[in-house]
């Protein structure tokens, strides 16, 4: 955030913020839940919570300062929510200008637990021979001032529950007070209605809206009225998606994931696969190695909370450089100079003394003196709110990277493409999913390794699926980002950055150790946040920092190289998690005036949403989740602008027509009447259904990408 130095500071008390959820004022629509749920969060307890929001200036405000903005679900009245990742002490700050907290999603520490629980399942399940589990135009009087249009009515049923969900746009779009309101009638007689709710997005209206509000039969009409008096057409809202995916051939092979699965895991997976099928796999190592799972080793040299030097080692803590010694010694001599000398693993810093024999050396000289002597080994600064204080006798501490992995190999990373396919050469269309740019997003490489070894099992006794794989080429990157994942698993649940770590000066001291790294998917090169668009950070700390160039990380090179190496990739999906949308370009637009990159053709705009309804149909196939119209389009319409992200390079740059899945839709729970997320790393029975429905998408935009590859032909 803005001032992380202040917000990552230790708590001296565990204060709780406890906040009770005050009842929505009337005019409401979702029921209030019978308890008021409570949000109590340590001062320095990590957490991921959804919070109501004072106002949209609040939330841009946030956006503008890269605040860890995990996901922007839609309330069902109006209200502005957000689900952030933050501490106690952000929750107070954040609280006492006027948000308030609704749910904690996943505290620090769930997905730590939900990575072991899904290890003991899955080695009982195998212990015990078991597989995975299962898992208008206006009619209006003459008095009405404003017009109304449906942009959007749609209703589907997903597991016995049906729902209706409307957009509607006014005339009056300047006027902040229309209120409209929707009435609907279904096929068995009843009727009912529920209020929409402004939507506007930087600054701009851009429709009324409500999320999915359930119905008791199939809504057969819909008719909407503002309080200026427009009414619009009755309208019939439309089957949503719409499409059904091929039913799937008995013995059909899925289920392949049984548990969570780190980086090393997943390059254990690439490796049996390519040995399992080895006549229509390649794995490709990527060209830009990552960093690896490393730091620098560091040490408070004195009481940070007094007087403090931060010395920290130039090379990484793996590279001789952890258990390093620093120390301040006391000459005992008078009128000695500051000095500093390294031997035997000990960094010495003898300080100076007067004609009295008093030491004189401030923590200011002693970081230069460290600096000057041994700026090849060592760098050092004064801790905030240290300087120019006296320097303390500090007896040897030792240096360390902190990193908690113990297992996990430090080498640089080689990120690994699965190339699969009967034709290996570029000769058929290429469709590329990729995933984990964000390390914490668990359940992603679950669903494109799913979808992968469908594809493989399947080949050998589904000739639908052999077919596939001689009319297309698949390539599939599971983790992007492998050394953040590695520290996702191993040291911070919510580590979303990769692992570089580009700050400067006071940036680096090691209360900012999880705010480090560059959000990959904010450092590719077109609609970046150095091109002037919104929605990525210069701040190194922040959940959105972009890095110090466009490119200028390992990981986000090794896509765009993938997807130039072979320019017969079409089509792409980019795997988040979470909150439930399927979105393409544009993704990012300029502040002011809301300029985005350029809306695709009419024909391309139509080939992303006619393919998007296969794709959500093929998703709900499995579990009946059903990803809403309103967030299904473009990025910049449906989320938020999301500047320099991968989407818009690949499909900017390399004309691919690129997607991005945020898996882990939330979920209707009838007796509170909410709708409720679901987080990063939830218990494992729910990432193995995101798995599972997800990779089914994946299936059905291969044969979007046949289908176009035979129109082209055609
Ligand atoms: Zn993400």
């Amino acid at each position: 955030m803005i001032v992380p130095r202040r917000w990552a500071a230790a708590a001296t008390a565990a204060i709780l913020v406890s906040v009770v959820l005050s009842h929505p004022g009337s005019g409401t629509a979702a029921p209030a839940p019978a308890t008021p749920p409570r949000v109590a969060l340590a001062d320095d307890e990590t957490a991921l919570v959804r919070v109501q929001l004072r106002d949209q200036a609040q939330l841009d405000q946030l956006v503008a300062r890269g605040a860890d903005l995990a996901n922007r679900p839609r309330s069902a009245d109006g209200r502005i929510f957000a689900d952030l990742v933050l501490t106690g002490v952000q929750l107070a700050e954040l609280t006492a200008q006027g948000a308030t907290p609704l749910q904690v999603v996943q505290r620090a520490g769930d997905g730590e637990r939900h990575f072991a629980e899904s290890l003991r399942a899955s080695q009982a399940r195998t212990a015990a021979g078991l597989r995975a589990p299962a898992a208008g135009q206006r009619t209006a009087s003459a008095a009405a001032v404003d017009t109304l249009q449906f942009l959007q009515a749609y209703w589907w049923t997903s597991n016995g529950q049906t729902f209706v969900q409307t957009q509607v746009a006014t005339t009056a779009t300047d006027d902040p007070d229309v209120e409209i309101t929707v009435s609907w009638r279904a096929a068995d007689g009843a009727t009912g209605s529920f209020p929409l709710f402004r939507f506007e997005d930087s600054g701009e209206y851009q429709y009324h809206y409500a999320q999915p509000v359930p119905v008791p039969s199939r809504p057969v009409q819909v008719t909407a009225t503002s309080s200026l008096g427009g009414v619009s057409r009755p309208v019939t809202p439309a089957v949503w998606p719409n499409a059904t995916p091929p039913p799937l051939p008995e013995g059909y092979q899925k289920d392949f994931i049984d548990a969570y699965l780190t980086p090393t895991d997943i390059q254990a997976r690439i490796k049996r696969l390519a040995r399992q099928y080895r006549d229509l796999v390649d794995v490709i190592d990527l060209p830009n190695k990552t960093q690896g799972y490393r730091r620098t080793a560091v040490a408070y040299l004195g009481d940070p909370a007094a007087a403090a030097v931060v010395v920290e080692s130039v090379r990484f803590g793996d590279q001789g450089m952890n258990g390093v010694q620093v120390r301040t010694v006391d000459p005992g001599r008078a009128n000695r100079p500051l000095t500093a000398t390294y031997r035997d693993r000990v960094l010495t810093v003898s300080l100076a003394t007067d004609g009295a024999g008093k030491v004189t050396s401030s923590t200011d000289q002693v970081a230069a003196v460290i600096n000057a002597r041994f700026a090849n080994r060592f760098q050092a600064f004064v801790e905030q709110g240290s300087a120019g204080l006296p320097m303390p006798v500090v007896a040897p501490v030792r240096l360390d990277d902190g990193l908690q992995g113990t297992e996990v190999s430090t080498k640089p990373w080689t990120v690994q493409a699965l190339r699969i396919g009967v034709h290996r050469d570029g000769s058929r269309i290429g469709v590329l999913a990729y995933s984990q740019e964000h390390a914490r997003e668990w359940a992603t490489p679950l669903v494109t390794l799913e979808f992968a070894e469908r594809m493989l099992a399947n080949s050998r006794t589904d000739p639908a699926t052999r077919e596939l794989l001689e009319q297309t080429e698949i390539f599939v990157i599971p983790t992007v980002n492998p050394d953040g994942a590695n520290y996702s698993f191993h040291d911070f649940d919510f580590q979303r950055k990769n692992l570089v770590n580009h700050c400067t000066g006071v940036s680096r001291d090691p209360a900012n150790r999880d705010s480090w790294g560059v959000d990959l998917n904010r450092n590719y090169t077109v609609g970046s946040h150095f091109d002037g668009y919104v929605g990525a950070s210069s701040n190194c700390l922040s959940g959105s920092y972009a890095g110090t160039g466009e490119l200028s990380e390992a990981e986000s090179r090794n896509v765009v190289a993938l997807a130039r190496e072979h320019d017969n990739i079409r089509f792409a999906m980019n795997v988040h998690s979470y909150g439930g949308y399927f979105m393409w370009p544009p993704g990012a637009y300029k502040a002011d005036g809301r300029v985005t990159l350029p809306r695709p053709s009419i024909d391309e705009s139509k080939l992303f949403l006619d393919s998007a309804r296969r794709i959500v149909g093929a998703i709900a196939q499995e579990r009946g989740t059903v990803t809403w119209p309103s967030q299904t389009g473009p990025v910049a319409d449906v989320l938020y602008s999301a500047a320099g992200n991968s989407a818009d390079e690949l499909y900017y740059e390399l004309g691919i027509f690129a997607w991005d899945f945020e898996v882990g839709n939330d979920r209707w729970n009838p007796a509170t009447g909410q709708w409720e997320g679901v987080g990063f790393q939830p218990p494992f029975d729910e990432a193995h259904g995101e798995s599972q429905e997800y990779a089914g998408g994946l299936v059905e935009m291969v044969r979007v990408a046949r289908d176009y590859a035979a129109a082209q032909e055609g």
